[in-house]
């Protein structure tokens, strides 16, 4: 990496804290990732000095809440290979982006007997808008199954898309099991059988490079605060010619161009979907999380988590007792790793690791149909991430290995 793994650490002054005594080790990642100081300081630069609405005001600080706003979508239309800033739309994070396509996209192009294609592996901001439209529009909602080790069974994909399918949406990195899945592969599979392709990039847009031309896909959802953003930031890529088809989901101020008594036009692309003062400081926020991804470069830090994926899984697989969920070849898992300790609930796992300063996920990870497959109620779920060491993956291990001793 350019920075050492010492520099990272000391840019996010939240880790250098006790828990229960003990030194911190976050490892919960996937739920929502820690901010360095270069996010903080945007965020206090932006309230300190440039505070203003955009768009609007024609005074000084108007303008360079604007440029800054407006900047912050050009360093997201360059981190993932969009052709324009107009394919970049702000939003409140992935669960958001998603409800728009399935609202807007969805509602104009579905109709009776259409099918739209998901995966058993979806997060259920990947689910259950696509089912509620389903359900809207008497339409069919299919799932890919999952081949034994957790990848998506491409074959199967093969067989669900059909000439009558419109929607196919599944997540390129599954946030329990850890898979990348062939989002290139299904685009392709999608426009063959004239479907569009949806991403739910909320766990690969944090941890690996991601071209939306490269991928071909139609839209891709991600949020900011996975990836070292605010809360209450994403985004909604969509292919210009898509978006220009699409009507707008909401409506109000700053998305409109002109308002008469009885009818009104909206604005371009891309503030016609963008209704309302937005979430400026997030936006000018995430632009400083892209600014520090970006610096680091994401094969560096996709690099680093598979080097510490390489160290960590075949110690936890070793563990007695430890059931770990997805695939067991290092090479073919991120940085995300659900597991159980037969017999006890992961609740207890995870208040365990907690009493040993390690802090993990527990639950049904928003995946109830994914649980159900795998037939548990819930599992624990460390999650990895760029400031992690392997002395982190070795206080989970032991953190594991204790509390198993304890409620022996
Ligand atoms: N999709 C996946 C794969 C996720 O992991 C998450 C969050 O955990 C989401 C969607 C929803 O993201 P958000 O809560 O930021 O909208």
């Amino acid at each position: 990496m350019v920075k050492s793994l010492n520099q990272i650490r000391n840019d996010f002054p939240i880790l250098d804290q006790k828990v229960n005594d003990e030194d911190l080790v976050y490892l919960d990642n996937a739920a929502t990732t820690q901010k360095p100081r270069a996010v903080v300081e945007a965020l206090a630069h932006y309230y300190y000095t440039d505070n203003a609405n955009v768009h609007r005001g024609v005074h000084t600080l108007a303008e360079r809440a604007t440029a800054d706003f407006e900047a912050a979508r050009e360093k997201v239309r360059a981190f993932i290979n969009a052709r324009s800033t107009t394919e970049v739309l702000f939003t409140r994070g992935t669960t958001t982006s998603l409800n728009w396509i399935a609202a807007s996209y969805g509602e104009k192009v579905i109709g009776a007997g259409d099918e739209i294609v998901i995966s058993y592996m979806e997060h259920h901001s990947n689910l259950v808008p696509w089912q509620q439209l389903a359900l809207r529009k008497k339409a069919t909602l299919k799932y890919i199954k999952m081949t034994a080790d957790g990848h998506l069974d491409m074959t199967d994909a093969a067989e669900q898309i059909t000439d009558k399918t419109k929607i196919v949406a599944i997540a390129q990195v599954s946030n329990v099991l850890g898979v990348v899945n062939p989002i290139k592969a299904l685009a392709k599979l999608a426009h063959e059988h004239g479907a569009i392709m949806v991403a739910d990039g909320a766990q690969s847009l944090p941890n690996m490079p991601v071209d939306v031309q490269e991928l071909d896909c139609d839209f891709l959802a991600f949020s900011g605060h996975k990836m070292l953003g605010p809360t209450g930031i994403g985004v909604l890529y969509g292919k210009e010619a898509i978006l220009n088809e699409m009507p707008p989901i909401e409506f109000g101020g700053e998305m409109i161009d002109f308002v008469d008594l009885f009818q009104s036009s909206w604005k371009e692309l891309p503030w016609k979907f963008e209704a309302g003062t937005p979430d400026i400081s997030g936006a000018i926020g995430l632009g400083a999380a892209i600014d520090y991804l970006s610096a680091i470069g994401m094969a560096n830090v996709q690099a680093h988590e598979q080097e510490l994926v390489n160290y960590v899984l075949p110690k936890l697989l070793a563990i007695d007792d430890l059931t770990v969920y997805g695939p067991h070849d290092p090479a073919q898992h991120t940085g995300v790793i659900a597991f159980n300790l037969n017999g006890l609930h992961p609740h207890d796992l995870a208040t365990g690791l907690d009493m040993e300063g390690v802090a993990v996920r527990a639950g049904h990870h928003c995946a109830q149909p994914l649980m159900k497959y795998l037939k548990v109620p819930a599992t624990a779920r460390a999650s990895f991430y760029l400031y992690n060491t392997k002395a982190d993956a070795d206080r989970l291990v032991d953190a594991i290995v204790a509390t198993k001793e304890f409620f022996k």
